[in-house]
């Protein structure tokens, strides 16, 4: 494509952001409309793996991601009881990577990511809630609509899939937050408490900061009211052990959000026409796998090298739907088959990687991650 052509990105999350940056920075003309009022920071915190560091060092913000972030050693598996069933070494994935893995709240990723495409010149249009028919008119304006409206109501997504393709509830809520711990009380570790259908996850970030997520298998209720779903939350781990126990009795009341968690199913084409959808909007995995907002990331960087070097539009998306299509795919696999692992009643606790090396767990995730 053309870098003077002109591309319209709906939705301002991880991957609506990132592309807007890339592009920009290549020489395209972007236009970035978000239906909320402000960049969004829903969501406690995020896990970026090397993959991730990756493309954000491409991006020129790795040092401000880091600055703001903390790099965890090792990643640590408990049952209820605090029995310590396994440890995996994050440094040595690292080392095998060539890249960090950082830790970060999500409102300081993504006021990082505003603030760069800001200085880029960029405004995002807010308060731009898009519907069908205002991508339809986006079609005839631009050379390219990129659809990075998320996962649950996608409208790109809705024009490309008429018939309405739905996220499938998973079987089990998240409550998320953030809370304030002693400054050494992680020791800079990942910990990872898992009982029968029950888990519970805090992440390290620095100086005692944490965000955490408990999840349990139960039915759709939209019904009960959010206080109920946080009191059983505190009855479900009341006795697990005392690092769940002090997350519990420190967090933000504001960062609590409950979550129904839902993913895609992988899809059989992203793109029709000039119109493509990536991150969530195309390939949504389950909070287990760890990677959406990796993959959003991803999908920015491999998108626009594709526009650069592919000859034509229609070969540029068709490019990127083969290339990224595995990977994404195997990332909702995998994070929906450790999922039904952990969150179905009857399962036996699995290590959190389970039989995989650091080596391996480096080669799938920096997978197409070259610069030729
Ligand atoms: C509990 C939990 C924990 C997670 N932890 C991690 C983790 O540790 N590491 C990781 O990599 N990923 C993690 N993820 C996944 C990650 O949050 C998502 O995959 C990522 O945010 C996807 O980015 P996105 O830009 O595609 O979508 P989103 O971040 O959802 O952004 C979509 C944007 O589009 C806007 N929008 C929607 N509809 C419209 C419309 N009609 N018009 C205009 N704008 C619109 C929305 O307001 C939003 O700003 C986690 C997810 C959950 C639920």
């Amino acid at each position: 494509m053309n870098n003077n052509n002109r591309i319209a990105i709906v939705g301002a999350g991880v991957a609506g952001i990132a592309l807007a940056i890339l592009a920009t920075k290549q020489g395209y003309q972007v236009s970035l409309y978000e239906r909320a009022s402000k960049v969004s920071s829903l969501g406690a915190g995020v896990t970026l793996w090397p993959n991730a560091i990756f493309i954000l060092q491409q991006m020129g913000l790795e040092k401000e991601i880091k600055r703001m972030g903390g790099e965890p050693s090792c990643m640590r598996q408990f049952d209820q009881y605090g029995g310590q069933q396994g440890e995996f070494d994050l440094e040595a994935v690292n080392t095998c990577s060539g890249f960090s893995t950082v830790t970060i709240l999500r409102r300081e990723l993504m006021n990082i990511l505003a603030t760069a495409l800001n200085d880029l010149g960029v405004k995002i249009h807010f308060s731009c809630s898009m519907t069908v028919a205002d991508v339809e008119q986006l079609k005839q304006e631009f050379d390219l609509v990129v659809g990075a409206d998320g996962r649950m109501n996608s409208v790109v997504r809705q024009t490309l899939y008429p018939e309405m393709v739905k996220p499938c509830y998973q079987g089990f809520i998240n409550i998320i937050g953030i809370s304030q711990l002693e400054e050494d009380a992680l020791a800079n570790a990942i910990y990872d408490f898992r009982g029968p259908g029950e888990r519970f996850g805090i992440v390290p970030i620095t100086d005692g900061l944490c965000f955490w997520a408990a999840g349990w298998s139960t039915e759709i209720d939209k019904t009960r009211p959010l206080s109920s779903w946080f009191d059983e939350m505190h009855q479900r781990f009341v006795n697990w052990p005392e690092s769940v126990k002090s997350v519990l009795k420190s967090y933000e009341k504001s960062s609590l959000k409950r979550i129904f968690v839902h993913d895609l199913k992988p899809l059989p084409y992203w793109h029709q026409d000039n119109v493509l959808i990536i991150g969530d909007a195309a390939h949504a995995p389950l909070p287990t796998s760890g990677q959406g907002a990796c993959q959003a990331l991803e999908d920015a960087w491999h998108l626009v090298r594709l526009l650069e070097t592919e000859d034509g539009l229609d070969n540029a998306l068709s490019s990127f739907y083969l290339q990224r299509i595995v990977k994404t795919s195997a990332i909702q696999t995998t994070g929906r088959q450790l999922a039904q692992r952990i969150l179905t009643n009857d399962s036996e606790t699995l290590p959190f990687v389970s039989g995989i090396s650091a080596k391996q767990l480096s080669e799938f995730w920096m997978q197409g991650l070259k610069i030729k």
